[in-house]
């Protein structure tokens, strides 16, 4: 699909509707919502931030390409003055104290903000149930989850709500609710995008990207969002992605796939079929292909929610009703802590903050968490390895189908499972697209760390032979 961005500016510059006139229609499409993938509808900032572009237009100035652009926002994201609920009774009126970085740049470049999006809570979840806001709906066949757990944001997306959307990724997040709704979702090289004013889940993988209906919209808010940031010091230089490479034929490009994810019972075998058949594809356009060893899937899915348990149990720590959100009294603090935080946390945040202490306490934690930062160590070199020999590495997005809304909730260890093919890229640190063909849940196209443009320009080669 062309980029949806570019349309729209021109469309305002021409003056075929206002801004105005744009972010009305949308605010009436979030606030009708067929998929409950919408927490709080920033209606007044929408409105006053239109009215600032709408008066730039009439008066012959000119605006830049996100000027005016309405957007969506995952509900993890601080945004100065608005609820920011992590879709959890403890924060459910939080309201945040200062703004994001990386969506304080896109409000800078005029971009539109119209919603805060429901998702999985605290970023804990594949599917957007362990939500209380009410499980999103998938935005084709609305019996299916959304995925997660930026499924509020891939859903606004999808169904035209936004036109792009601010997620999250940790282990999957942006990357499988993209594929789930047939659109792009990047989850880009860690320390790329500021993670300042996110909130933290586990902060080794945590990582914001956009999800998009066209690569060339996921680069250009790419390119407004990159950048070190002072306040996150875990932020890197980067360049920037040039469109015009993006759009032009990938040569001398090697390509690698896992041949353990493809060779195994898990799979579904029309996933397996379709993902060797965009192999076939690629080898017929004549790139050379790789088969290349990888971990297991269970030693990736284990090592990863070792480790995020473990640095999510320590993240959520601050929260025991003092300084934020809904705090309970009880008897003493001690059970004032206790209860705040049990009536206060989803189940399955409960699961994880349970499981992570367990993993971090003393006489458990050189056996399961240090044992866990090895093996990530092992996978980094891994990738490092397989690096130097290809330069692409394609795999399915899932093992398995979109499933149907109620079936993920009633089976954590399934629903772990389902993130064996996203989690491995989450702890190499490295960047992955979803694209939204090849398979029912779409394709992951991953690079080094830093190689984007790469990836996106190899996705736009993928979308042209798909
Ligand atoms: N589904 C994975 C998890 O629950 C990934 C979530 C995410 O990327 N925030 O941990």
């Amino acid at each position: 699909m062309e980029s949806q961005i570019q349309k729209i500016h021109n469309q305002l510059v021409a003056k075929e509707f206002t801004c105005t006139e744009l972010v009305k229609e949308k605010l009436a499409l979030l606030k009708e919502n067929k998929y409950n993938s919408v927490n709080t509808v920033l209606e007044d900032l929408a409105l006053e931030a239109a009215a600032k572009v709408d008066a730039k237009i009439s008066k012959g100035e000119e605006i830049g390409l996100l000027e005016g652009i309405p957007f969506g926002i995952k509900d993890v994201y601080m945004v100065q003055g608005t609820y920011t609920s992590a879709s959890s009774d403890l924060l459910k009126k939080y309201k945040s104290a200062y703004t994001a970085t990386a969506i304080q740049k896109l409000l800078d470049a005029g971009a539109i903000p119209m919603a805060k999006e429901n998702c999985d809570s605290f970023g804990h979840g594949s599917s957007s149930e362990n939500t209380v806001f009410g499980s999103v709906k998938n935005a084709i066949d609305t019996s299916l989850v959304a995925g997660g757990s930026s499924g509020g944001s891939a859903v606004n997306v999808a169904a035209d709500y936004t036109v792009f959307s601010i997620g999250g990724d940790t282990g999957g997040s942006i990357r499988q609710p993209a594929g789930y709704n047939k659109i792009y979702g990047l989850k880009p090289t860690y320390g790329r995008v500021s993670r300042y004013g996110l909130m933290a889940y586990a902060s080794s993988t945590d990582t914001v990207g956009p999800l998009a209906k066209s690569i060339e919209d996921v680069a250009i808010v790419m390119n407004v969002m990159s950048g070190k940031d002072p306040k996150d010091q875990t932020t890197i230089l980067s360049e920037e992605i040039k469109q015009n490479i993006v759009a032009s034929k990938p040569e001398g490009i090697k390509v690698g796939y896992f041949k353990n994810f493809i060779e195994n019972d898990a799979i579904d075998p029309k996933i397996k079929a379709d993902f060797i058949a965009t192999i076939e594809k690629v080898k017929a356009a004549g790139y050379e292909v790789q088969e290349l060893d990888f971990f297991n899937a269970d030693t990736l899915v284990s090592t990863y929610y070792t480790l995020a348990m473990a640095e999510t149990a320590s993240n959520l720590s601050r929260l025991d009703g003092t300084n934020y959100g809904n705090r309970i009294e009880d008897k003493n603090l001690k059970e004032t802590y206790m209860v705040t935080r049990s009536e206060n946390f989803t189940e399955e945040t409960k699961r994880r903050i349970v499981g992570g202490n367990q993993v971090l306490s003393q006489g458990f934690s050189d056996a399961i968490y240090l044992k866990g930062q090895e093996l990530r160590n092992e996978i980094e070199a891994a990738f490092e390895a397989d690096f130097n020999k290809v330069d692409i590495i394609l795999s399915p997005v899932t093992p398995g189908p979109v499933p149907k809304i109620g079936e993920v909730l009633s089976n954590p260890h399934a629903m772990y499972l389902s993130d064996a093919y996203t989690v491995g890229f989450s702890l190499g640190q490295l960047p992955t697209l979803t694209c939204p063909f090849g398979t029912e849940t779409g394709i992951q196209v991953t690079g080094a760390k830093n190689k984007e443009q790469t990836i996106l320009q190899f996705a736009n080669f993928l979308n042209q032979v798909k």
